[in-house]
């Protein structure tokens, strides 16, 4: 593939990721010579019109979604009958990547991302779209910033629904026990965000087997084995919040999970410029940086959020710092 143009715009270069249905490639747009980033697909599934369905359903959420935090979709086409996506490309390393290299992250950079992830959630959950595929492969991390990407079995809600077999393509460690069932809505999401949440603070999954369908079962009936006693009991709080079994038990929307994730921030990283000490940090947050003092100035509504804790949150005031 490398080397090749397609459409007479897109110059190949090399492959920067794979996936279930196809390859992602680096690529040059010759037209204005910007780096760009082409999803084509697996040549058995280049025909495929299931495959087709998919990517032009990738295309068209993803332009019906601007967030700097989802990646964006700049073209569909096909050349010599094969489809392929054009999107923004988004360097650095992936979720999975960074784990696989670092295991646990700090607690600081696990809230960071949960809660940039959560955003990108809101972002589509105010457009009527879920994602049903969220897991570390999906996320990308550069320069402190947060990108999901592979909104390709994404749905909106309303439109024609997806066979049951796509539906299931969902990735079975980050799977909501309703999504099984092939039901799920935004909190199925939210469900996959506390899986990731519960990762990246432990460095491993809360639920795993090598059987499909045992861990699914695990999802189903085991409660998420103890976090360390080093993670935060607030941060704690989220990640059994989000693994709910009850949908109904989880954050109703990606905007209550914003809040209480932002709260959270505020009580991990009081003292702003002190996170940048730390040259490994993901994340590097200055003085300047708007999570902890901006966004976290609305308690009144942080507080409606922790009627479900364990533990009544510390009474009010700023984390002196
Ligand atoms: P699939 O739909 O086949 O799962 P993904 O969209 O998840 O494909 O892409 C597979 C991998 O390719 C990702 O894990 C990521 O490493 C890389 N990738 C995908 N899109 C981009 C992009 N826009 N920019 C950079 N890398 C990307
Ligand atoms: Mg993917």
């Amino acid at each position: 593939m490398q080397g090749r143009i397609l459409s007479k715009r897109y110059l190949l270069a090399d492959e920067i990721g794979v996936g279930g249905m196809g390859s992602v490639y680096r690529a040059t747009d010759l037209r204005t010579g910007g780096a760009v980033a082409v999803k084509i697909p697996h040549p058995f599934l280049a025909k495929d019109p299931a495959y087709q369905k998919r990517l032009q359903r990738e295309a068209q959420i993803a332009a019906s979604l601007y967030s700097p935090r989802v990646v964006r979709v700049i073209d569909l086409d096909t050349d010599e009958g094969t489809p392929f996506l054009v999107m923004e490309y988004v360097p650095g390393r992936t979720l999975a990547d960074e784990m696989r290299e670092r295991g646990a992250l700090s607690v600081t950079d696990a809230v960071i991302v949960a809660l940039e992830v959560a955003r990108a959630l809101d972002a589509a959950h105010q457009r009527g779209i879920t994602h049903r595929d969220l897991k570390p492969a999906n996320i990308k991390i550069v320069e402190g910033e947060v990108k999901v990407l592979d909104f390709g079995i994404a749905r909106a809600e309303g439109l024609s629904v997806m066979s049951a077999q796509t539906a299931m393509l969902g990735t079975p460690e980050y799977c909501a026990p309703e999504r099984a069932e092939g039901e799920g809505d935004i909190r199925a999401d939210i469900y996959a965000l506390g899986v990731m949440l519960y990762e990246m603070l432990v460095g491993h999954l809360p639920f795993s087997s090598t059987n499909t369908l045992a861990l699914l079962r695990k999802h189903e009936l085991e409660p998420p084995p103890p976090l360390p006693a080093e993670v935060p009991d607030e941060v704690a709080e989220v990640v059994e919040i989000c693994l709910a079994k009850p949908p109904a038990e989880r954050y109703q929307t990606p905007r209550e999970l914003v809040t209480a994730l932002v709260e959270v921030l505020r009580g991990v990283a009081p003292a702003g410029g002190a996170l940048s000490d730390d040259p490994d940090a993901l994340f590097h947050l200055s003085s300047t940086t708007p999570y902890p003092r901006e966004e976290g100035s609305d308690t009144s509504q942080v507080r409606r959020t922790t009627g479900r804790r364990r533990t009544p949150a510390p009474a009010g005031g700023e984390p002196s710092g």
